[in-house]
């Protein structure tokens, strides 16, 4: 069966509004003409408010791992070293990408356990050049210690590179607080775009940085962008993805209306609710968690229970018309995962949980309906 219109509640890609889908369908402009330096500007003046920076804001035609890559990329010499800290799938990415650069200096733990600050803090006295790390690490629902990474940074003189791209738009960030260099956004995650772009914040730190990095790609070159970005008529370099801009431009405008704050209390309301209802079911949380890191407020993972895989889980909700994931590699089978990012609605949220009571039923994990429907309302009417 070919429906057109799934739920999907993925940690990316997500649902996105009809006015987004309409906004994408305008004919063509030239991307060096007015029109074009409109929109760019428009994007980047919200784009300033999502990540609360005064930094420079470049989009580029790519998805996050486009914004990752030229994060890395522009800021690592061949014998420079990058600690990279990783508690799951995409933190792995950012010691993959660092080695193509320069060193990776690996900081990692289990995937969903709490990160070694200790080790982190160690390596920067040692001497390493940046630290990169995922502030929401989708892969296994948890929240990371941003505010803390970057005070370590700091007090070492260390450029932070921060992959914000299932945070920004949906959790609080502060990049300037925070003392983030380089923070990274993505399109198809909490700002409810279509996938294809990632938006970098870059400091005048991070800038510097790059004038003594000789092996840079040349796509993803942040110097080109920030030139493009300065020209009396703003620009990218190459020619961008046009109606992806439009479809952000749109997307932003939503998250205008909407205020950032509301935004970010309705995420939070979600995933708290989505909490709730797993604990009256009796499912568990699969991240563990201390003092410094916390569930992730824009997807939740779930261990799964004995006697279903998250595969599993994940055909049922599928035949029921509901796309939600499972676990990646390692994780595979072990958890399922319901994200809540971009612009939902109660709606969204209670059909998912009504359908996963009705699956576990159905397979006799659980004894009755109902139990989580009530606690997800129980949350939600707090909105
Ligand atoms: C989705 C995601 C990415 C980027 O993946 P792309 O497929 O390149 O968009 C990077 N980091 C995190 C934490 C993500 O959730």
């Amino acid at each position: 069966m070919n429906f057109e219109d799934k739920l999907i509640m993925m940690p990316g890609p997500v649902p996105v509004a009809p006015r987004i889908l309409r906004a994408m369908s305008k004919p063509m402009i030239n991307h060096r003409g007015d029109e074009f330096a409109e929109i760019y500007d428009d994007c980047c003046n919200i784009l300033k408010d999502v990540f609360n920076t005064q930094n420079d804001i470049s989009v580029i035609s790519g998805s996050g791992s486009a914004g990752m890559e030229a994060a890395i990329g522009c800021t690592t010499n061949n014998n420079d070293n990058v600690i990279t800290i990783e508690n799951g799938k995409f933190g792995e990415r950012f010691k993959l990408i660092a080695d193509r650069y320069g060193n990776a200096l690996p900081v990692e733990s289990e995937w969903g356990e709490p990160i070694d600050l200790d080790k982190v803090e160690n390596l920067l006295a040692e001497g390493a050049n940046s630290v990169a790390m995922v502030h929401n690490e989708t892969s296994a629902g948890v929240l990371n210690p941003a505010k803390e990474v970057g005070k370590l940074a700091k007090k070492y003189d260390a450029l932070f590179i921060m992959d914000g791209i299932t945070s920004i738009g949906g959790d609080e960030v502060k990049v300037d607080d925070w003392g983030v260099d380089i923070a990274i956004a993505g399109s198809q995650k909490c700002i409810g775009a279509p996938p294809g772009m990632s938006m970098v914040s870059i400091s005048d730190r991070a800038y510097e940085a790059m004038e003594n990095v000789d092996n840079k790609p040349y796509y993803l070159d942040l110097e080109a962008y920030k030139e493009s970005l300065d020209k009396d008529k703003t620009q990218t370099p190459y020619t961008p993805a046009v109606p992806l801009f439009y479809g952000l431009q749109e997307s932003l405008h939503i998250v205008n209306e909407e205020g950032i704050d509301n935004r970010i209390n309705r995420h939070r309301t979600y995933s708290k609710a989505v909490r709730n209802a797993m604990d009256a079911i009796g499912l568990e949380m699969y991240p563990t968690l201390d003092e410094n890191t916390q569930y992730s407020n824009t997807v939740s993972a779930m261990s799964a229970p004995e006697g279903v895989s998250g595969e599993d889980i994940k055909k049922d909700m599928l035949k029921r018309g509901i796309v939600i994931v499972g676990g990646q590699e390692r994780l595979k089978d072990k958890i399922f995962r319901i994200g809540n990012m971009g612009n939902l609605t109660h709606r969204d949220i209670l059909i998912t949980i009504q359908e996963l009571e009705t699956i576990l039923h159905k397979r006799g994990i659980i004894s009755e309906v109902g139990a989580g429907i009530n606690a997800a309302n129980d949350i939600l009417d707090s909105l």
